[in-house]
């Protein structure tokens, strides 16, 4: 049969049977897509990014000017943010680019949880804190992605939304390991890590996404995001 084209919902998947092969095939086809020579190019592109970057918020003439560094060094984690979503979902329609803005954003905006805690929009104040503030506690990213998960099922979302706990886990990951290069993490109560190793920080980065991708194929995510505009297959 050509041209078969359906609908994903419960309804169906139980009375279709080819449906059922047409689901196994999309599960198949997006967790390749994560290992895809575009995927893999992607991430590596990510880590280079990160290994030129750094040196360049290392020049003096950055490293002088608080504000300047303090902006450059934020970008930063936007850009990674961004980069690391767009990698996990793959760039194939407009919606995906506000998709991946959005996780550049969220990766950014947890900074100004140093201006809450020292209670000033002072940069000085904001960056000589004398403990971390609460959004730099890795603790809570787990908490918070699944958190968000219950709210979003208590609250019944459409499937559309069913990505975003993954976003905030790797806008969140991604800020706190480039962070922990220089403070380790911050894994309350157990305390903090050593300083992450650079080569770490960009092993772990680049390879991030790919985890990422593996975990919403596990937990039925990838599903549900292939699912959200029906299948069209030939079968
Ligand atoms: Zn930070």
């Amino acid at each position: 049969m050509r041209g078969f084209y359906s609908k994903l919902d419960s309804s169906s998947v139980s009375t279709v049977v080819p449906l059922n092969l047409a689901v196994e095939t999309e599960k198949a086809q997006a967790l390749l897509q994560t290992f895809s020579t575009a995927s893999l190019l992607a991430s590596g592109g990510l880590g280079a990014f990160c290994f030129l970057v750094d040196p360049f918020l290392a020049l003096p003439f950055i490293q002088e000017h608080l504000w300047l560094r303090a902006v450059l060094d934020n970008a930063v984690h936007g850009i990674i943010g961004l980069w690391s979503w767009a990698i996990v979902i793959g760039l194939k329609k407009k919606s995906d680019f506000y998709e991946v803005v959005l996780a550049g954003f969220l990766a950014s905006i947890i900074d100004l949880d140093h201006f809450y805690m020292a209670g000033s929009w002072s940069l000085t104040k904001a960056v000589s804190l004398p403990r971390r503030p609460p959004l730099h506690c890795s603790s809570l990213i787990p908490v918070l992605s699944f958190s968000l998960r219950l709210i979003m099922w208590f609250c019944r979302l459409k499937d559309s939304w069913c990505s975003l706990p993954w976003m905030l886990f790797i806008s969140l990951s991604s800020h706190h390991i480039r962070d922990g290069v220089r403070r380790g993490l911050w894994l309350w109560p157990f305390g903090n890590t050593a300083p992450i190793s650079y080569w770490l920080y960009l092993s772990v980065t680049a390879t991030l996404p790919h985890l990422c991708s593996v975990l919403m194929y596990l937990t039925g995510t990838r599903d549900m995001i292939s699912s959200k505009h029906g299948i069209a297959i030939d079968v």
